[in-house]
Formats: C-alpha cells, structure tokens, sequence
C-alpha cells in the first residue's frame, strides 16, 4: 500500500500547531516547525490510589515529548514565528529543557542557537541534548536569574529572537496542554497541579482551560483549581519575594524570580487554587513513588506536582474521588544521578548460578 493511501493516516499526529491551529497565532503562511510534540499520554494511577490517597488522579506526562519535557510545544510555535518573522538565530537561559528544546527545534529549523546555562547546575542529560542538536553552549558564573537578565540585554543589541517564556508564543504553545486534558478525559479535571519555576507553565494551562471552556471544548464540566508548587528552598511566589540564592535539587524549578510570577497567582487567585511549597524531601518521595509504583520516570521538579497533591490530601484539602491531574512535566531519564539518591545499587556478585540463587531466595 502505498503511503498515501494508506487508512491510518487519518490519525497521523501533526504536532500541536496543525492539531489546535484555530486556537493559535498561526496564518497559513506561517512555516511551521514542528517534531510533532504534544498527544502525551495521560495516565490513571493505579497504585498510589491503593495508599489512602482516595483520588481519581491522573499524570499527563509531558516526559513524552520529543526532547523530553513540555517545553517542545512552547518551541514550535516559538520556533516557528522567529523563521517566520525572518530571524536567523534564537537566544535562551536555561535551567536544562528550554535549552535542549530550543538547540533541537532550532537544528530542524536549520537556523542557530545560543544557550546560557547557570553554573554546575545543569542535568548532564540536558546538556548533552543542546550540544548533541549543535547549540552554541555559554556557561555563565552566576545561576539561572543571572543568565536570564544577561539575555535579555543581548537582544536589545543583537538581531536574535529570544524563546524563553517570555516571548509570547512559548505560552500560546504550552496552553495546548490543557487541551489534550480535556480531550482525553472528555472533560476538565476538578483539580489540576503541577510544579511553578518561572511559573509559564501554570499560566499557560489556565489560559488553555479557560480557552476552550469559552469555546465550548468542555461544556459539561466547570474550570479546574489550579495548584502550583514551589521548592521549599526555591519559593518566591509562596514567600512574598524574589529569593537570591535558590537551592533545590529540582532544578528546573531552581528559580528565584520568577517572569511570569503575576501570571501564576492571578492562575491561583482566578481559580480559587494555591501556590505552595513542597521540601526536596517531599519531591524525592513522590519521584520515587511513582517511579516505583506506576512505572512513570519522571524528573525531580515533574514530582513536585504529586508531592504538593500527596500534602494537601494528608491535609484534608480533597474530597473523595475528586478527579486531580498532576503534570509531569520531564523525563526522569534527563537526571539520572538522582536515582541514586532513591534507590540501591546494583547487588555485585561471581558470574555462579548458586551466588545469584541466593539472591533470588531472598526475593521471592
Ligand atoms: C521548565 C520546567 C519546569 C518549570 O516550568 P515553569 O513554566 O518555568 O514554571 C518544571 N519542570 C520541568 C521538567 C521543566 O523543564
């Protein structure tokens, strides 16, 4: 059979920006640039519900994406409205993902990028994906805040399209998140959580809620509370004020002043939600958990989410069988030094049947 005529066709993922176009600042002369991000699998938990967490809960895993976290549906349109617009080259600070989503959607579009990245920091996984997709790598003396403010001057003076999530288009793109939700449930969550670093991420999925809600998308349902969760060490939004040496071992959420802080608590306020913090204890718990209890391997910042969704429940916040959808916003494979700090290591023992039974014996 030949490609075209081929039946399956029909359900050919085009990427976000052909799939919710009407939704989006795209004309038809827009070229776009896309690794048909998007269409990630949201997953029911079957097992974490076992342990007293009475919730209809689910993950959307944006660790599906084609560089591994949800910023590939920012990149193309982002991507796509700088080759549009003409530009030649894109600029970003990044904790890890924006960097390895900008140097891989900027290869496709065979034009540059630059990337500034925060000392020592940076996931080794991340770092390879913006040098492997052939990024121009800066590593700067300073942390991510410090970077950012860097590239923001630099765009003043040069003639580079700058695809942090302050450039418009990055959000319009991540709103599509919220699409899929209610695409695949067949209408909105009661409740939807996920991690706050610069805090696009949250501003993006209400603005997507509220789209399509207003476009009758997800008529029988009411708009979801929306809750973000913050580092304990790296928590502006839940402090008051920007914080100048943020630490947590979730790096991408590593942010101490965040650009689209007004953005994330009018999510909060409008929707009658909350912005907490959760320790880095609480984030391991929860990457481990739902690693080793529904298979799903995130990254620490992704867990966040869930460990904010696990402290409200032990709160009381929730009521039984309340449907909560907790993003998961990267792949665990990105970090995998944390694992390290979960798990074991490797049992070592002789290439013997009989030293290798021993183990078995006790396993079983
Ligand atoms: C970028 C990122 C975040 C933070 O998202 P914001 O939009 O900056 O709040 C969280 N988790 C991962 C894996 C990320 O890459």
């Amino acid at each position: 059979m030949e490609i075209g005529e081929c039946k399956s066709r029909k359900s050919f993922w085009r990427g976000i920006v052909e799939e919710y176009r009407e939704f989006l600042p795209v004309s038809n002369e827009t070229p776009v640039v896309t690794l048909n991000e998007g269409n990630t699998p949201l997953i029911r938990a079957v097992n974490i519900n076992k342990r007293g967490i009475d919730l209809e809960l689910y993950f959307k895993f944006e660790g599906a994406n084609p560089t591994g976290s949800f910023k590939d549906r920012g990149m193309t349109l982002a991507l796509s409205k700088a080759i549009e617009s003409g530009s030649k080259a894109v600029i970003c600070a990044s904790t890890g993902n924006t960097s390895a989503s900008a140097a891989a959607y900027a290869a496709r579009a065979g034009i540059k990028s630059v990337v500034l990245i925060p000392q020592g920091k940076i996931a080794l996984g991340k770092l390879s994906q913006a040098l492997v997709h052939g990024a121009h790598v800066i590593q700067i003396e300073g942390n991510f805040d410090d970077a950012l403010n860097i590239v923001k001057e630099l765009i003043e003076r040069y003639p580079i399209t700058l695809v942090n999530s302050i450039n418009p288009f990055r959000l319009e793109g991540q709103k599509t998140a919220s699409f899929e939700i209610c695409d695949q449930l067949g209408f909105s969550p009661k409740y939807h959580a996920l991690p706050v670093g610069n805090a696009g991420n949250i501003t993006a999925y209400w603005k997507g809620y509220r789209e399509y809600h207003r476009r009758g998308k997800a008529q029988k349902s009411s708009l979801p509370v929306m809750l973000g969760f913050q580092a304990s060490g790296a928590a502006p939004i839940v402090k008051g004020h920007p914080i100048e040496r943020p630490e947590t071992i979730a790096t991408a959420i590593r942010i101490g002043n965040p650009a689209s802080w007004k953005g994330a608590t009018d999510a909060r306020d409008e929707s009658g939600g909350r912005i907490e913090a959760v320790t880095d204890e609480e984030i391991l718990k929860a990457y481990n958990l739902v690693a080793s209890t529904e298979g799903i391997f995130c990254e620490p910042a992704s867990a966040a989410s869930l460990a904010g969704v696990m402290k409200l429940h032990k709160e009381g916040y929730f009521k039984s069988g309340d449907s909560v959808v907790c993003t998961l916003t990267g792949h665990g494979l990105k970090d995998p030094d944390i694992v390290f700090r979960v798990s074991k290591e490797p049992i070592k023992v002789k290439a013997e049947i009989g030293e290798v039974e021993k183990i078995i014996e006790r396993i079983i």
